[in-house]
């Protein structure tokens, strides 16, 4: 043994934030006070820079924004008992979208649990129907497997919301710099990558040709396409068979807006009039209408690719692929690419539906030649729309919050780019703007950020103005 590495200390903060710079975190965001300030300190000491926000909801808005953004848990950290109970709205956030985050908490002293202490609350269990996984370091040795296996559990298969527990007496515990070196080395090494069940190629084979067959079929595509930066897959897909798509909100971008074969425009006639789906990383939830009548016809068959097993179990759909988004498209592309098949522009279905957004795109135009003073919807939203095409490349991130200003701004609104668009999501939630907007300038510093909300949204987290 090193005898001067055996007589060295260091403590449970130091370890943690160890740990952390370890297993790749960069960001961090956060309210600091007792017991982790000098966990905080001690992140930004080893590189790690931290976002100091004034309530945690909104940190925690920003590290979901921040995993969706970057396929990396986004992780945020807070103080105990009121501080993890604040924090809980962004994590909750992150489970309900599907996206990577960990919120860390110190919590009370666990001698003095049950007496009344500063803060106490079984913190374990007030996060528990919130996320996917929740651990707690119960003494020092345990810390970087514990910050290892979270921050893993977050983005493996399904992503979602993870919680670990940091007590005030294992922040305070010492190991010797020495010990502390071999209990990182020991610990398990992240899994970063998405890991999907594999699909039979009988199901491949399934899935072309009920899209082959079909006389008016549909590729809808969601958030979770996105986050699994399936793009260029998508993009090879569509083009090659003519297919028109139709992305959810988020999903817009994946492929521009203004691509012949976008179905955004006349989406009721898409959805109620097409008779196979492939949907790629969307729930068949509210947003789609849960896939049934009468929005969808009845004999509508779904082809549904997801991460997520349970997810294809509980929609129950004709056909079920499980799997990441961008593997399952190369294999279909794969597929087709042996007896390649297209609709082409004069297909009745694909005519009907270029009409239809056309005459809907032209109607829409009407209303935004109009000066309207005092300002309706949809005058500054034809300026906003103007100015952010001028940006050109790489794209703005659009977030977008408030109901009609979503709304409008979703029909008015250009996304020409993957995950250049920020919004209310699967929870509908108000208040995640500026966090949003915080996580997006950390996340891509390459792209504008621009916020396009309604003044009740943005004044859920106004003050975060000042950290932005
Ligand atoms: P949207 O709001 O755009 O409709 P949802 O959040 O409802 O999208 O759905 C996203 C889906 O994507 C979730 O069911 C999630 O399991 C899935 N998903 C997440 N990551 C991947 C991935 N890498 N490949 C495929 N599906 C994914």
């Amino acid at each position: 043994p090193n005898t001067e590495e055996s007589q060295i200390l260091i403590d449970g903060n130091v370890l943690a934030a160890r740990a952390l710079a370890l297993a790749g975190v960069r960001h961090m965001f956060g309210v600091v006070g007792i017991p982790v300030t000098s966990l905080a300190t001690r992140a930004v000491a080893l590189g790690i820079r931290f976002i100091a926000f004034h309530n945690e909801q909104s940190a925690g808005y920003a590290a979901s924004a921040y995993g969706y953004l970057t396929s990396r848990p986004g992780v945020f950290l807070t103080v105990s008992g009121p501080g993890c109970v604040h924090g809980l709205a962004g994590l909750s956030n992150a489970t309900v979208n599907t996206w990577p985050a960990v919120m860390i908490s110190g919590s009370c002293d666990q001698r003095d649990f049950g007496k009344g202490d500063f803060q106490e609350l079984d913190q374990i269990a007030a996060v528990q129907p919130f996320v996917k996984f929740a651990a707690k370091a119960t003494e020092i040795s345990h810390i970087p497997r514990v910050v290892l296996t979270v921050l893993s559990h977050a983005v493996e298969g399904r992503p979602g919301g993870c919680y670990l527990d940091l007590p005030t007496d294992v922040l305070h515990q010492k190991v010797s710099v020495e010990d502390a070196s071999l209990l990182l080395s020991e610990a398990e090494n992240p899994r970063f990558r998405v890991i999907g069940d594999s699909v039979s190629n009988l199901d491949i084979e399934k899935a072309v040709g009920l899209l082959r067959k079909a006389d008016k079929p549909l590729i809808v595509f969601g958030k979770g396409a996105a986050y699994a930066r399936a793009e260029n897959s998508l993009k090879k897909l569509i083009e090659t068979t003519g297919i028109p798509f139709l992305p959810t909100p988020m999903g817009k971008g994946l492929l521009p807006d203004t691509h012949e074969l976008a179905a955004t425009a006349a989406r009721s006639l898409a959805i109620g009039g097409c008779d196979v789906v492939l949907v790629v990383g969307a729930r068949l939830n509210w947003l789609l209408h849960f896939g049934e009548p009468p929005k969808w016809s009845t004999d509508v068959k779904f082809i549904l690719v997801d991460v997520s097993k349970e997810e294809i179990e509980l929609r129950k759909p004709y056909l079920g692929l499980v799997g990441d988004a961008g593997t399952v498209l190369d294999l279909i592309n794969r597929e087709i690419k042996d007896d390649p098949f297209c609709l082409g522009k004069s297909h009745p279905w694909v005519a009907a539906i270029s009409k239809k957004a056309k005459d809907n795109v032209a109607k829409m135009e009407i209303q935004l030649a109009k000066d309207v003073v005092p300002f309706n919807f949809f005058t500054p939203m034809r300026i906003i729309r103007d100015a952010i095409l001028a940006q050109g490349s790489p794209a703005p991130i659009l977030v977008s919050e408030g109901a009609n200003t979503m709304d409008v701004g979703r029909a008015v609104l250009v996304q020409t780019e993957p995950r250049t668009r920020l919004d209310a999501g699967t929870w509908g939630t108000m208040g995640v703007g500026l966090g949003y907007c915080i996580a997006a300038a950390v996340a891509s510093p390459d792209r504008l950020v621009v916020a396009v909300e309604g003044d009740s949204g943005f004044g859920f987290s106004a003050m975060e103005v000042e950290v932005l």
